[in-house]
C-alpha cells in the first residue's frame, strides 16, 4: 500500500531511506530529522471505520500508512502492534478520564506502560521492532555466530526516560542496552525501576558525576568512529521517527474513545500537552495533518519555555533575554527541562516548506541555517508569515511550578472520586483550566479538552507529597504508591558504578559486560 522513504530535514539531496534505515540511524549524517516523504491521508470513512478498533489495531492501520509492506509484510506489523500493546495494564491501553464533565475537561491517560510514563507507549514498539529488524538480519546465522548483526543502544537518563528504554529493549535478541545516569542524583523510585531490571542484555552504569557527564559520555561515544564500527552503537532517544509513529494511535484512540463517551461527533476536540522534547504533541500534528478532526494543539511548558516564547514572538532562542547565557531552570516537571526542543526541528521544515520554499532541497537548506544560527548565536527568528501558520497550528501556555503544584492539590480537593495528578500532567491540566476560563469568558461552546497525563504521581513522589502532604487522610503510601513500587525495596538488583566521569572507563565497562553476555 505505501511506498514511503524518509530523508532528512536539513536536506532532500539524499537517497530517501527505507523505515528500517531512518530508525536504526535515528539521526540523519547531516544533523537533520527524519520525516516521511508526504504525510499520508486517511481514506474517505476510515474515522468511522476505525473507530471501534483496539489499540493495537489501530496503531496497526495507522502505521501501515507510513512503513511499505515490502519492509514489514501486514502480518509480522500487525503481530509487533500486537507484542508491543499486550504488556500494558489498562485493557484500552491508553485510557481516558472525566475531570470534570460540566467544562469539559478529559484526561487522556497514558501512563499504564510496564514503567508508568507515557514513553512507554513508544518505547514497547520500538524494542519489538529493533528486534525485528534484526532478527531479520540474522536468519539462518548461528546462535553464537560472529557475524550476527547487533545493536548497542548506549543513552544517559536524569531519571525518567532510561527505564523506558530498559523496559523496551529488556530480553530482546542481538540487542544490548547501556543507561548512564548520575550517582546519588536520580530518585530512589527511578533507580530502582532501572536496577531491578536483571536481563542478561539490560545494564545500568551509576556514574559519579552530573546528568551533563553522562551526556557528554553519551555523546562522545557516538563520536566515537572506531567503537561505533565495533560495537555498532544505536540510540533510542526522542528524535526517533518510530517514537513518533507510535505516539499518533492514541490521539485518534481517545478521539474515538470520547465521541463514544459522548454519543456524538458534534464537539471541538482540543489536545492539551505537557512538552519537552515536542515528541509527544509532534504526533498530535501528524494525526490532524492525516485528517484527524483536531480543533487546537496547545502547548503547555513549564519555566523552560523556549516553545512558549517562540510561538508568542517568532524567535527561537536559547536564551529568555537577548545575551544572557542560556539555563535550563529545574522544576517539578524535570522530564520537560530542556534548553531547546528537539523535535521542534520537524515541524519547522514543515513551516518552511509550506511558507517560504519551493522544493524539498529548498526547505531542507532553510532548516540547515536556522539551526546553524541556533548553534552560533543562540537563536534565529522567522518570518511573520512563518509565525502565523505556526500559530494556525499550535498556541501555548506556560505553567509555573507554583501552579504546578495548586493544580496537583485543587484537583485532589475539588474532584471526586479523588484524583492525584503527576507534576508533568499538572501543567497540562493548569494549562487547559486557563483555557477554559477564557473560553468560558468569550462565550466559546462545544469544546472538549483532552489533557494529556504522562506520568503516574507514584514517579513524582517529592512534587506530590509536597502539593498533598497537608491534606486530611492523604497518604502516599496507599493512596499513590502501586505494589508494584512498594515490592522493590526487597528486589535484587543489579548496577555497575563507574567512579569518574571519564569515557575511557564508561568504554571499558561496556567492551567488558558485552564479552560477560555472550558467556
Ligand atoms: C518525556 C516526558 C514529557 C515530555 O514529552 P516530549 O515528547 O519530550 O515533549 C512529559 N512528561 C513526562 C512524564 C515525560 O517523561
Amino acid at each position: 500500500m505505501s511506498s514511503q522513504r524518509y530523508f532528512s530535514t536539513r536536506s532532500s539531496a539524499e537517497p530517501h531511506l527505507t523505515f528500517e534505515q531512518a530508525i536504526i540511524q535515528g539521526l540523519a549524517p547531516d544533523g537533520g530529522l527524519y520525516i516521511p516523504t508526504a504525510i499520508p491521508s486517511i481514506l474517505e470513512g476510515a474515522l468511522e471505520k476505525w473507530s471501534n478498533l483496539s489499540f493495537a489495531e489501530l496503531a496497526y492501520e495507522i502505521m501501515s500508512l507510513y512503513i511499505s509492506t515490502d519492509e514489514i509484510p501486514s502480518q509480522d506489523l500487525k503481530s509487533l502492534c500486537k507484542k508491543s500493546y499486550s504488556t500494558f495494564r489498562a485493557a484500552d491501553v491508553t485510557p481516558i478520564t472525566t475531570l470534570q464533565k460540566d467544562s469539559g475537561l478529559y484526561l487522556l491517560e497514558l501512563f499504564h506502560g510496564p514503567t508508568y510514563a507515557f514513553k512507554d507507549v513508544a518505547l514497547q514498539f520500538v524494542g519489538n521492532l529493533f528486534e525485528y529488524f534484526l532478527q531479520r538480519k540474522n536468519a539462518g546465522k548461528a546462535e553464537d555466530a560472529a557475524d550476527r548483526d547487533t545493536i548497542t543502544v548506549v543513552g544517559a537518563t536524569s531519571g525518567d526516560t532510561g527505564s523506558a528504554a530498559i523496559y523496551g529493549l529488556r530480553n530482546k535478541k542481538d540487542v544490548s542496552v547501556f543507561i548512564l545516569y548520575p550517582t546519588g542524583r536520580v530518585s530512589p523510585i527511578q533507580e530502582a525501576q532501572m536496577t531491578t531490571v536483571l536481563d542478561k542484555n539490560v545494564h545500568t552504569i551509576s556514574l559519579k558525576g552530573t546528568f551533563d557527564d553522562c551526556q557528554d559520555i553519551v555523546k562522545s561515544i557516538f563520536g566515537d568512529v572506531e567503537f561505533n564500527s565495533k560495537y555498532h552503537v544505536g540510540a533510542v532517544n526522542s528524535i526517533n521517527w518510530a517514537r513518533i509513529l507510535a505516539q499518533i494511535t492514541y490521539y485518534y484512540h481517545s478521539y474515538f474513545q470520547l465521541s463514544k463517551n459522548l454519543g456524538s461527533t458534534d464537539f471541538k476536540a482540543r489536545f492539551v500537552v505537557p512538552t519537552g522534547n515536542f515528541g509527544d504533541i509532534l504526533a498530535g500534528f501528524y494525526a490532524k495533518r492525516m485528517g484527524l478532526p483536531v480543533d487546537g494543539l496547545v502547548i503547555a511548558t513549564n519555566a523552560n519555555d523556549i516553545l512558549d516564547r517562540f510561538v508568542k514572538s517568532g524567535s527561537y532562542s536559547k536564551s529568555e533575554t537577548a545575551g544572557a547565557a542560556p539555563v535550563v531552570h529545574a522544576t517539578l516537571s524535570p522530564a520537560m527541562d530542556i534548553l531547546v526542543s528537539s523535535n521542534f526541528e520537524r515541524f519547522l521544515w514543515y513551516l518552511a516548506r509550506e511558507n517560504l520554499a519551493s522544493t524539498n532541497e529548498e526547505a531542507g537548506s532553510i532548516l540547515a541555517s536556522w539551526m546553524s544560527d541556533l548553534k552560533t548565536k543562540g537563536t534565529f527568528s522567522v518570518p511573520e508569515v512563518v509565525l502565523e501558520a505556526a500559530k494556525r497550528e499550535f498556541t501555548s501556555e506556560r505553567i509555573s511550578d507554583e501552579e504546578t503544584a495548586a493544580t496537583i492539590k485543587s484537583v485532589y480537593q475539588k474532584i471526586t472520586p479523588k484524583y492525584i495528578l503527576d507534576p508533568h500532567s499538572a501543567v497540562g491540566v493548569a494549562a487547559s483550566l486557563r483555557r477554559i476560563e477564557e473560553d468560558s469568558k468569550a462565550g466559546v461552546q462545544d469544546v472538549k479538552y483532552v489533557s494529556l497525563s504522562t506520568a503516574h504521581p507514584a514517579k513524582f513522589s517529592d512534587a506530590v507529597e509536597d502539593a498533598l502532604g497537608q491534606e486530611e487522610g492523604f497518604s502516599f503510601e496507599s493512596d499513590v504508591l502501586p505494589q508494584e513500587f512498594k515490592d522493590f525495596s526487597t528486589k535484587e538488583k543489579k548496577n555497575l558504578f563507574v567512579d569518574a566521569a571519564d569515557i575511557e572507563k564508561v568504554k571499558a565497562v561496556i567492551i567488558e559486560e558485552l564479552a560477560k553476555e555472550k558467556l
